[in-house]
């Protein structure tokens, strides 16, 4: 289901382009969606997109990967185990404000005539560009140009090339490069319970604040999580037109005011540059040295080496691994609309989100945005990863290497609930559950088997045995013990092995017995458990009894996992022959679709959740996404009939849904829903599809929709550990659908048009593959194979 219908900017102000988001024209009403997506990131360090003049602004944040602020949670009734800190992402210092003022007028957006308008966001070079020629009241022409970037290369860095020409007569400028901490809160809206916690007063406590010369350091910490930041700006002026400067700097504020003389036709150029370090241990002092060593390096490269290397790094990162990723029309089809399948945009927001978080994870609206709290969810593993693994093995394995240091206390978390076992949290910063609604959260144990679901995709994609001994054995242990504890065989259920009690993706069904995503999962996780540390014993003796050591596991635990693994309850039902999502769901009344108008929706907005958890009513793919996730255990009949009974139900209120409903529908043939639901996971961000874009891009769905395109309509499986096609025809006649996948260090291209699909080899000495049921070998002597497009 799609409700949601939008404001629509015009679109002669937001021309397509397959390279750039375009801004043409400025819009008041549009300044969130803008912020949102013309956000710069680069997993670590991330700033929205607003105006270099510091304002006006929706939402003004610079965020850092998790530098987080805890509060206690309150619930006026409390119970045992429920999660008792509040994490919550923390606005941090905005350094990169620079103000005009000519001959004292201050450039100011809304009030400004603006003779032209460019503002973009530049995916090939990583940056946001701007180009705006403004008249003074006084008739006198401004040209105002701008580059930004967050260094990719450079991780705790930005940068700002600035530049201003007085077209038509001289001026007495102002430029003001300030830098600013603990500004009022953005406008966020507290019913929405997607948003983040405001805090009240000061977060950030002053430590240190210091100038030299045009360079200016300001350190602030956390009171509660005692995480330390410092923020350092520096500066650099070209300009044969005369100048002078003048230095402030107080606990909150910094600010380099250059005075020009500007003469017409006469450029000013000037480059601010960002640094950001942030740490656990280190105190002001330290922390302020590394910002300056920092600092030096890079005042010394200057801004256009930086931007030398961002190019590079893009480049890289497009002709390696996402050239052309998705639909295209073919060359001789000149575009007449923008083409939105072959978007380069979600990879590139990806890459902001995750590329340099390192030592942390990826939230649900990556950096560009606070909703959420930064927290990270499931989505990381199950929407995120399967593109990061194929695309940018390194990125992956950091994400789980990240998720492996949590596990002490996820360990801690499962002693807490009374289980053995590690427990992982629905949703964190630093390790900790966060989830202050149990229900929706804690419940969720599915993200465990999600984890290790990740894992096993990482492993078989990379061969990177090695992690899996070092890091994954104790996770799987951990994981597996969790599901031996929570389910137990039941009477009921003829002897079988289930689990009550638990949340499954669908949010809008929660605490029930047996949902079905949640056992077939946890099978997975006990079953890939079982085999691993059997192996590993048999292969490995060293590696085996090292891991007795870490985590005490006895002999006989894998074959009890294993036992579990197969007598898994997984509902089903005769009548309807479906699988229905949990031991009830069949027994609720249907939600009265026809009369929820289309405002009420998402319904978590509108109504109490006791009103929803009773019905027959589904937030996003539950049973659909088992389906999809563990497609080898289903057949196309068993997808289509429980596709047909669970769309309907399903409210896309997540913006996890659409990607997923469009793979099961182009696996079961229904092309017509597939590309509904495919365009809506494409246009969820730029085209706002679920109105909350303002809040920040959706992270999950972006990744979901490689996934679409790989899974769904390329026809990709690797169950079982083989990399398989079996493509479907192109949607529409002159598309062709064109991916890499890097699999096992070689690099594999494939194309699928309207009668054939070629795979390529593109870098690797040899790939085994399969299309449809032939196996097909690609070597360096003969990398492409050319096969038929069946027609099904
Ligand atoms: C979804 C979750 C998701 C979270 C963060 C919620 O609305 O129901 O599945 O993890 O958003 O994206």
């Amino acid at each position: 289901m799609i409700h949601h219908e939008r404001l629509r900017p015009p679109s002669q102000d937001y021309p397509a382009d397959e390279w750039n988001v375009i801004e043409k024209g400025f819009h008041p009403e549009f300044l969130a969606q803008l912020e949102t997506m013309l956000a710069l990131g680069n997993g670590y360090l991330g700033m929205r997109g607003g105006p270099e003049e510091g304002g006006p602004n929706a939402e003004n944040s610079t965020l850092i990967n998790g530098l987080y602020e805890t509060s206690p949670i309150v619930y006026p009734e409390d119970a045992y185990g429920f999660a008792k800190i509040g994490q919550t992402i923390v606005r941090v210092t905005d350094g990169k404000i620079v103000k005009l003022f000519v001959d004292d007028e201050p450039f100011w957006l809304p009030s400004a005539n603006l003779l032209s308008y460019d503002r973009r966001l530049n995916m090939k070079c990583g940056t946001l560009d701007r180009e705006i020629l403004w008249e003074t009241p006084a008739g006198k022409q401004v040209l105002i140009t701008s580059r930004r970037l967050v260094s990719f290369v450079d991780r705790h860095v930005a940068a700002i090339s600035y530049n201003v020409t007085l077209l038509n007569a001289g001026a007495s400028l102002v430029i003001s490069s300030e830098m600013a901490v603990n500004e009022p809160s953005a406008n966020i809206n507290a019913d929405d319970p997607r948003q983040t916690r405001i805090f009240t007063g000061r977060v950030l406590h002053h430590q240190k604040s210091y100038a030299k010369d045009r360079r200016i350091v300001l350190c602030h910490a956390t009171e509660k999580s005692r995480l330390t930041l410092t923020c350092a700006t520096d500066h650099a002026l070209e300009t044969s037109c005369a100048h002078a400067y003048k230095v402030v700097h107080s606990e909150d504020f910094g600010q380099v005011a250059f005075s020009v003389e500007a003469q017409p036709g006469c450029p000013i150029h000037l480059s601010k540059f960002m640094v950001y370090h942030t740490s656990p241990t280190a105190g002001s002092e330290e922390l302020c040295g590394r910002a300056e060593w920092t600092m030096d390096r890079v005042v010394d490269q200057g801004f256009q080496q930086l931007l030398s290397a961002q190019e590079q790094y893009m480049d890289d990162f497009w002709r390696q691994r996402c050239p052309g990723q998705g639909y295209q029309r073919r060359p001789h089809e000149a575009p007449h609309r923008r083409d939105p399948a072959g978007d380069p945009v979600q990879a590139f927001h990806i890459l902001q989100a995750a590329a340099r978080a390192e030592d942390a994870g990826v939230s649900a609206k990556g950096l560009t945005g606070q909703a959420y709290e930064g927290h990270y969810f499931w989505d990381t593993e199950i929407y995120l990863l399967p593109f990061l693994i194929y695309t940018a093995p390194r990125i992956a394995k950091n994400l789980l290497t990240f998720r492996y240091k949590m596990l002490p206390r996820a360990r801690a978390r499962a002693k807490e609930l009374g289980h053995r076992g590690a427990m992982f949290p629905w949703r964190t910063i630093s390790g900790e559950e966060a989830s202050a609604y149990y229900a929706a959260g804690t419940a969720q144990y599915h993200i465990n088997a999600d984890i290790m679901y990740a894992l096993r995709k990482y492993v078989q994609a990379t061969g990177d045995e090695q992690f899996l001994r070092d890091c994954g054995t104790d996770m799987l242990v951990e994981t597996a013990r969790l599901w031996l504890d929570l389910g137990f065989y039941s009477d009921a259920k003829g002897g079988k092995f289930c689990m009550n009690a638990v949340t499954g993706p669908d949010e809008y069904n929660t605490v029930v017995n047996n949902n079905a995503y949640t056992n077939l999962m946890a099978s997975e996780n006990l079953r890939y458990a079982a085999q691993t540390v059997e192996s590993l014993r048999a292969a490995d003796p060293d590696a085996y009894n090292a891991l007795v050591r870490r985590t005490a596991v006895e002999p006989s635990e894998p074959e009890a996992w294993l036992r579990a693994a197969e007598r898994v309850y997984v509902p089903y039902d005769e009548k309807l022959k479906i699988i229905p999502q949990d031991d009830s769901f069949l027994d609720r009344e249907r939600w009265d679709f026809r009369n929820t108008p289309s405002s009420h929706y998402p319904l978590l907005l509108f109504y109490h959740p006791l009103n929803i958890y009773r019905k027959q009513v589904i937030k996003q793919a539950d049973v659909v996404l088992a389906m999809f996730l563990l497609g080898e255990a289903f057949s196309l009949e068993a997808k289509k009939r429980n596709f047909e009974f669970y769309d309907p139900l399903t409210t896309g209120d997540s913006s996890l849904s659409s990607c997923v409903e469009a793979i099961i529908a182009a696996q079961v043939g229904d092309t017509e829903t597939a590309i509904r639901y495919g365009m809506a996971a494409l246009l969820m961000d730029l085209a706002d599809v679920g109105g909350n874009v303002k809040d920040g891009c959706h992270i999950a769905s972006m990744g979901g929709t490689w996934t679409m395109l790989t899974y769904g309509f390329g026809g990709m499986s690797d169950d079982g550990g083989t990399l398989s096609f079996w493509p479907r025809r192109a949607p529409e006649d002159n598309a062709v659908l064109r991916f890499p996948v890097t699999y096992r260090g070689q690099m594999l291209e494939v194309e699928i048009g309207l009668e054939k699909v070629e795979y390529a080899l593109r870098e690797g000495e040899s790939l085994v593959i399969r299309h449809e049921t032939e196996e097909v070998q690609l070597t360096k002597e003969h990398p492409v194979a050319v096969r038929p497009v069946s027609r099904r």
